[in-house]
């Protein structure tokens, strides 16, 4: 039985993949102006040299036409690696002239997030859509600033929550849209991992650093997404193990979440623990994913036995061709700048309820 539901499911992903690739195919026809949107990466550190870029070589919507760097080593060997004309590559300096480059439809900010406004509003004003990494910046008004430059602009934001574009991700939303288990009780939510390094952006406050904005939002999906729901308010402690390393930002963020409905989420992120899991426990049954927000292996199970387990080829392809097809079409970003901002006011809360060590309503 089990076996069989899975097949179904596996079967449903193929389809849905089928349908995406079609509608691809239709678009090519609306829109035949461009078949791929060139895409121009800001940032050339891990998340751009280990996902972004391997992801562009097998996304179908779009490829990667340039780079922004600040380190001129680093755009040779990409310029090389990527065949990538000297006339899309730029600096941070000289960033704003891509409003001049026809090859650049969209530029992809990959920086620390403190630096995400500042990009997202000049690729904005330089008349580019944007994808922005999560977290969308350290604060709600930072988030407001960059949707607003974004709509002024007339251009698209998408944030790089590629696990929203994951149909494991999707399958447990579909849950709470259904209430097939009945209402939400009560929701275990983790994401974290070791970080053995001491000086990097993510120990570093002025660069929008601290496990919260980069492992604990995932958390919070895990929450927000179970739900359907907006928190309603957060009692929040942040504590570190590694005082000598985590002067700055915290290393561990628990939190608990109160939403409209009664739910309840327990949630956690640290840089010194791995673990990446959801609960989810209905009135009538329970939900369990682990990982929940992987880059690839995203898996669970429901107590009727459901499985949920589709095979995604690659989750930033995925993530990218839909937004492409998106913008292309015109039609709704999956997750807009809007999503992003929607979890910054619940980041800024914990951090006021960590402050004031009180409960802090939303
Ligand atoms: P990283 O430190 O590896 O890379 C950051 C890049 O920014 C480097 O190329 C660095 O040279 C550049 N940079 C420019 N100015 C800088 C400055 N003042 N200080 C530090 N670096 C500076 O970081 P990363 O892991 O690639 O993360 C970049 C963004 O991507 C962050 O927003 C992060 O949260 C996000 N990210 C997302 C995922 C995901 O799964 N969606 C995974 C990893 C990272």
């Amino acid at each position: 039985m089990k076996m069989e539901r899975r097949d179904f499911l596996s079967k449903a992903a193929l389809a849905s993949a089928a349908t995406l690739f079609s509608a691809n195919s239709l678009l090519a026809a609306t829109y035949p102006a461009k078949e791929k949107l060139g895409v121009a990466l800001v940032g050339l550190g891990y998340y751009s040299t280990d996902l972004l870029a391997p992801a562009l070589q097998l996304t179908q919507k779009c490829y990667l036409a340039g780079i922004v760097t600040g380190t001129p080593s680093k755009a040779e060997t990409w310029k090389k690696k990527y065949n990538i004309p000297e006339k899309n590559i730029y600096n941070y300096q000289n960033f704003d002239q891509i409003a001049n480059n026809p090859d650049i439809d969209v530029v992809y900010v990959v920086l620390p997030p403190s630096m995400h406004r500042e990009f997202v509003v000049r690729a904005a004003k330089a008349g580019k859509h944007v994808f922005c990494e999560k977290p969308m910046a350290p604060s709600v008004a930072d988030c407001e600033a960059m949707i607003k430059a974004c709509t002024d602009n007339k251009v698209k934001l998408a944030i790089g929550y590629r696990c929203q574009h994951d149909p494991n991700i999707q399958a447990y939303m579909q849950v709470a849209k259904e209430k097939k288990f009945g209402k939400v009780k009560l929701i275990n939510s983790a994401a974290g991992y070791f970080d053995g390094r001491s000086d990097h952006w993510k120990q570093k406050k002025a660069l929008g650093g601290g496990v919260m904005g980069d492992m604990g939002v995932y958390a919070l999906q895990g929450a927000r997404l179970a739900t359907g729901e907006e928190p309603i308010s957060v009692l929040a402690q942040a504590s570190t193990t590694r005082p000598e390393i985590y002067k700055e930002v915290e290393e561990t963020m628990m939190f608990q979440l109160e939403f409209p409905s009664g739910a309840r989420a327990a949630c956690q992120s640290s840089y010194g623990i791995n673990m990446n899991f959801l609960q989810v426990n209905y009135e009538k049954g329970w939900l369990k994913m682990e990982p929940q927000s992987a880059y690839n292996g995203n898996k669970g199970s429901m107590s009727d036995g459901t499985q949920i387990n589709f095979v995604l080829s690659n989750q930033q392809a995925k993530q990218m061709d839909e937004d492409c097809i998106a913008l292309m079409s015109k039609t709704n970003l999956i997750v807009p700048g809007e999503e992003g901002l929607r979890d910054i006011r619940v980041v800024e809360a914990i951090y006021k309820s960590v402050k004031t060590g009180k409960v802090v309503k939303i």
